[in-house]
């Protein structure tokens, strides 16, 4: 049962995307955000859906447990793995940006210490400037590293800005924008390629559907 194996990322943007695919005619009829369930299958049993943590879709992607994946373009950067990403599903969009304590930010200073949850990216954005810097991973609240002096600024996800704002941190600079993406196993991408081309078309089609609507 199942010619495509789909990784879908638990969290804010899962009833999102299996929204999309409902509209598209993919339709998980047991799903719900607050399932246990782990797999669920299409109504024609076509495709398998995985559910699982959105740090590990990518993981799954590349070892070809799955052969298309459905997560933010934070945790594919972050994860630094080896697969195509082939669509912008233009859901939970934001950016990762680079903040401090307003009117703190001295880029001249040698070596910043800069707080992420995001280690790689953080390296690979100030790698890109040509700056040393010295990474604090973190696994949350991220924003209180600045005020209580556990590093310089911070590298975050930023939504609306209210927390940033509300804890009396600015935005120094635009990182990268995010949003969801679809993410393919290059073998599978070879080996399904008709199944999966099939996927993309309808996800694309119902995107520009989409558009269509929102825009009169
Ligand atoms: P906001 O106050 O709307 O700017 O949201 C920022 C806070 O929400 C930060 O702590 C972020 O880490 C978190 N956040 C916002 N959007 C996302 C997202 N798409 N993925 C993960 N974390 C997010």
């Amino acid at each position: 049962m199942g010619n495509i194996t789909l990784a879908l990322a638990k969290g804010r943007t899962a009833e999102s995307t299996i929204d999309l695919l409902k509209k598209v005619g993919i339709d998980f009829q047991d799903f719900h955000e607050d399932t246990r369930k782990l797999v669920f299958y299409s109504e024609d049993a076509s495709i398998k859906l995985i559910f699982v943590k959105a740090v590990d879709v990518p993981t799954y992607v590349e070892k070809g447990a799955a052969d298309i994946g459905i997560a933010g373009k934070d945790n594919i950067l972050e994860s630094q793995t080896d697969v195509y990403e082939l669509l912008d599903l233009k859901i939970g969009q934001c950016k990762f940006v680079v903040a401090g304590k307003e009117g703190d930010f001295s880029p001249a200073k040698q070596r910043l210490t800069v707080a992420s949850k995001y280690p790689n990216i953080t390296e690979q954005h100030f790698r890109k400037k040509g700056m040393d810097v010295e990474t604090v991973k973190l696994n949350g609240s991220v924003e209180l590293a600045p005020l209580i002096g556990l590093s310089d600024v911070i590298v975050d996800i930023v939504e609306t800005g209210n927390t940033l704002k509300e804890n009396g941190l600015a935005i120094f600079e635009d990182v990268e924008k995010i949003s969801t993406r679809l993410i393919v196993n290059k073998a599978s991408f070879a080996t399904k390629s008709k199944d999966i081309q099939r996927f993309i078309n309808r996800l694309k089609e119902g995107l520009e559907a989409e558009y269509e609507n929102s825009n009169g």
